[in-house]
């Protein structure tokens, strides 16, 4: 990597923490990367970095997310890579239908983003603190918006319709947004490289297991279903989220708990999922150990999440007009050769044969290919939201017209 390369700021700024990483513009390794947290309790907030393989962590002395950026750029500057920051992407979590791309931030945008606030009030407004933080901190620097819910903008009206009274559609735009868009695209692009598909002619089901838990549908390149809804909620079992629940099942916890809607809403959100089934932990590494010894909670979490994610992959698949390849990504995906095994043998019906042998290997950001050569293939590719929200900021910044870029 030449040491003239423009980097590019990537920041995922939420409600306590901003994560960032600090990234060639040529796609090599991060140069810094880490997270402040603790932003807004009254303890010290603190700022983890890692540079170089080591790992470093600074008290920082006051709370807020100006200030925390401002510790990340002094870091940034002192290492003297500040001349050579482009640009800055930000990762925005609700776009709404007003964003069906990335965008460059302007008083406009701001608005708009502002206008998507109520979808998502904790996230939107903690992106909002980044975005302004660091426009006034790199005043001439272009900002670059990267929205979770844009890739999804391609699907189609019957996919994207909740059955309900369409005012409120019209009104308050209750629909399916559907979330993890970046992670989706990215690894759809990969796919296409790697698989040797048709961009203009593939169909791929990708499954974004983390602890927040999604899957996409995508044919030729652009999102036509997903799992997760009007929020985060819908769809697959997650670390602490429920997923598909009967809301009349809902209105009863509701009404034996005493609990009203904003009540129910906390309870399936954070104390559900994975957490909720095992009584244990929201953690998948936690509950396959403590299934290896004997723990049936955590063995019936492992059963659910996996009968789940089956039942999507099956239901996903009538979304395409070819079934190329089932793709898994996300901590979960790309790391537990049990999860993967469970799904692919549960997948008979498609004629999935695992290869027992790769699966095993594929852990810690191995790429490849785990099936025995069946008609749809099953692979596992590792994501990066962060690489593509710099490719997003790169192309937005202008930095390919200003020939600042080696040509690829
Ligand atoms: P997030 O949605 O917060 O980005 P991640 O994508 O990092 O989450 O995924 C976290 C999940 O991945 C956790 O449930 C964790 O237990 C699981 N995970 C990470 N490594 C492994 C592993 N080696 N085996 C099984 N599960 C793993």
């Amino acid at each position: 990597m030449s040491d003239q390369q423009p980097l590019v700021l990537v920041v995922n700024s939420g409600s306590s923490s901003v994560k960032f990483k600090l990234l060639p513009a040529d796609g090599s390794s991060p140069l810094l990367s880490g997270i402040a947290e603790s932003l807004c309790t009254s303890g010290p907030a603190r700022l983890i970095v890692r540079q170089n393989g080591e790992r470093f962590t600074e008290e920082l002395t006051s709370t807020g997310h100006q200030n925390a950026l401002r510790a990340i750029l002094s870091l940034v500057k002192s290492n003297g890579w500040i001349k050579r920051v482009r640009a800055v992407g930000h990762r925005v979590v609700h776009g709404g239908e007003r964003f069906t791309e990335s965008a460059r931030i302007t008083p406009e945008v701001i608005r708009n983003i502002e206008a998507c606030t109520d979808f998502a009030p904790l996230h939107n407004a903690a992106n909002l603190l980044g975005i302004r933080a660091c426009s006034e901190l790199l005043p001439s620097i272009p900002q670059v918006a990267v929205f979770d819910t844009a890739f999804h903008q391609t699907m189609p009206v019957e996919a994207f319709t909740y059955a309900i009274p369409q005012r409120f559609y019209r009104d308050h735009g209750i629909r399916r947004y559907g979330f993890h868009g970046t992670s989706f695209r990215y690894v759809s692009e990969r796919a296409v490289e790697l698989l040797g598909l048709d961009p203009d002619d593939h169909g791929l089901v990708i499954v974004h297991l983390g602890n927040g838990a999604s899957a996409c549908a995508v044919r030729n390149g652009k999102s036509c279903d997903t799992t997760m809804g009007f929020t985060p909620l819908e769809g697959l079992v997650m670390g602490t989220r429920s997923g598909d629940l009967d809301i009349g099942a809902a209105a009863q916890i509701g009404r034996v708990a005493q609990l009203n809607l904003a009540g129910v809403e906390a309870l399936l959100n954070r104390d559900s999922g994975l957490l909720g089934i095992s009584e244990l932990s929201s953690d998948f590494r936690t509950l396959e150990d403590a299934a290896d010894f004997g723990d049936q909670s955590a063995e019936l979490a492992l059963d659910v999440f996996t009968h789940r994610v089956v039942r999507y992959i099956g239901a996903l698949a009538t979304s395409l007009t070819r079934f190329d390849g089932v793709i898994f990504t996300g901590g979960i995906g790309e790391n537990s050769a049990r999860l993967r095994e469970m799904v692919l043998n549960r997948l008979r019906a498609f004629s999935f044969v695992l290869h027992a042998q790769t699966n095993r290997r594929m852990v810690g950001g191995a790429c490849g290919r785990i099936d025995r050569g069946s008609h749809t293939q099953a692979w596992v590719i590792p994501t990066d939201e962060e690489a593509m929200i710099a490719r997003d900021a790169i192309r937005i910044a202008g930095l390919h017209q200003q020939g600042l870029l080696r040509a690829a």
